[in-house]
């Protein structure tokens, strides 16, 4: 009835399955345990009508030609260049930092010969790591790099990681790096934005395929099973190509232990007027328990409101309970050492796939996930 199986209907397992149905003719069933689709990139109206990203802010950024023009054939985008700031003592400053925000943040003499200076020694345009900056002997590197470290990375990183940036994945720090530049967005990518009518709408339409079937609220082991002889669909054998993107651990019932994630708590708060901080993202980086507010409305640009939605973030250890949702895998060599040993007994069944942010514990952007997604099930094409 159905040649290959997706669980998982974030955009890991929808551009699969898409691409499955479409490229190689497959019937496929895409199970999702949630009530919706579209995994973390979920949004919808909330009772105000402001459209909302329900597990936080999203913002689609890519270079990547081949993704934009696959999901530009389910979307039309309203494309801006996304720009965060960071509330420091009574000023908001552009994050990540650079030479405006040196500007911002030293009197102009004293900003004018630093940002001379970092020019000299990096060159104008680079991406320099925080933890790269650190490194620096000469003395005022290290004092731009000490007001860096302190004012935008340290408090926000202990409260997203319960670590100190030292502490964690050079990856993870280096995904924000010091612009030597007056670039004040967030990300340097040349497309950047959100799909005009939501991610949802995006998400409705690549599912819509005659060769796509999908049933939400189902837990795939509601109608799966694994073992050494294979993958048993509703009591029989399945023959065909079964991908996961769910958690790895829990395919096994946990029986190395947890794989460790960080969880988010979002806290929503409606108001009643125009605007609450007008910008879509600010981030918190030295006071508050909560990382950031994001007010929706500046991020998708919907103007057909007059109250404002915002979210807090805060940031928790992941334990596994019940209505704990997985954000954030911990790159480090013993959570990878566990990984892999869940990933040993994957492979040992036969035409099963990991893909996704929790079935392969890593940091995936959207773009890079759908990039994947569309390498994987081309693969399967036979
Ligand atoms: P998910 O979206 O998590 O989808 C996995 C799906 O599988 C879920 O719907 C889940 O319910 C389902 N599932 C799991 N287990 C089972 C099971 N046993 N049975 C059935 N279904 C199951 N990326 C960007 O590019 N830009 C951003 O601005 C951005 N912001 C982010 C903000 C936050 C707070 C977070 C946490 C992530 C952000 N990301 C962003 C990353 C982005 O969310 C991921 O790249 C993307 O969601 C990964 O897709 P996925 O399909 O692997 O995982
Ligand atoms: N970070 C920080 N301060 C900031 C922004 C980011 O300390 O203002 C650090 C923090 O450790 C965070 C990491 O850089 O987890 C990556 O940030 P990014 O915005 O990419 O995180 P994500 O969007 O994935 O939550």
């Amino acid at each position: 009835m159905y040649d290959s199986i997706v669980i998982g209907a974030g955009i890991a397992g929808a551009v699969a399955a898409r691409t499955l149905a479409e490229e190689a003719g497959k019937k496929v069933l895409v199970i999702e345990r949630r009530n919706h689709i579209g995994g973390n990139c979920y949004d919808a109206f909330d009772q105000n009508g402001i459209l909302i990203h329900e597990y936080g802010p999203h913002i689609f950024h890519t270079n990547m030609e081949e993704v934009f023009s696959f999901l530009s054939r389910f979307t039309e985008w309203y494309l801006f260049g996304h720009e965060v700031v960071a509330k420091v003592g009574d000023k908001l400053i552009p994050v990540p930092f650079n030479l405006n925000t040196l500007q911002m943040v030293y009197e102009k003499k004293k900003a004018d010969r630093l940002a001379e200076k970092l020019i000299a020694e990096y060159g104008e345009g680079s991406r320099v790591p925080i933890m790269k900056l650190r490194e620096n002997e000469d003395p005022d590197i290290r004092e731009i790099a000490q007001f860096v470290y302190e004012n935008i990375f340290l408090k926000y990183t202990m409260k997203q990681w319960g670590q100190k940036p030292e502490e964690i994945s050079p990856e993870v720090t280096g995904r924000v790096p010091v612009l030597i530049s007056h670039d004040n967005r967030y990300f340097q990518d040349r497309y950047q934005g959100v799909p005009k009518d939501g991610f949802t709408p995006m998400f409705e339409r690549m599912l819509d395929h005659e060769n796509i079937e999908v049933r939400l609220s189902t837990d795939c082991s509601d109608v799966l099973r694994f073992s050494d002889q294979g993958v048993f669909f509703e009591g029989e054998r399945f023959e065909g190509d079964v991908i996961y993107t769910g958690p790895i651990d829990e395919l096994f019932e946990c029986r190395f232990g947890r794989l460790p994630y960080r969880s988010l708590n979002f806290v929503f708060e409606h108001f009643d007027r125009e605007s609450y901080q007008g910008h879509s993202v600010v981030n918190y980086t030295v006071s508050e328990e909560f990382t950031r507010i994001t007010e929706f409305k500046y991020l998708t640009g919907q103007q057909d409101t007059d109250g404002t939605t915002i979210v807090k973030e805060y940031p928790f250890a992941y334990t596994g309970a019940e209505g704990e949702i997985p954000y954030y895998a911990i790159l480090n060599e013993e959570n990878q050492a566990l990984y892999e040993k869940y990933q040993a007994l994957a492979a040992g069944i036969k035409r099963f796939y990991l893909l996704g942010r929790l079935a392969e514990y890593k940091y995936y952007n959207m773009d890079a996930m759908a990039k994947k997604a569309m390498e994987l099930a081309r693969s399967l094409k036979k």
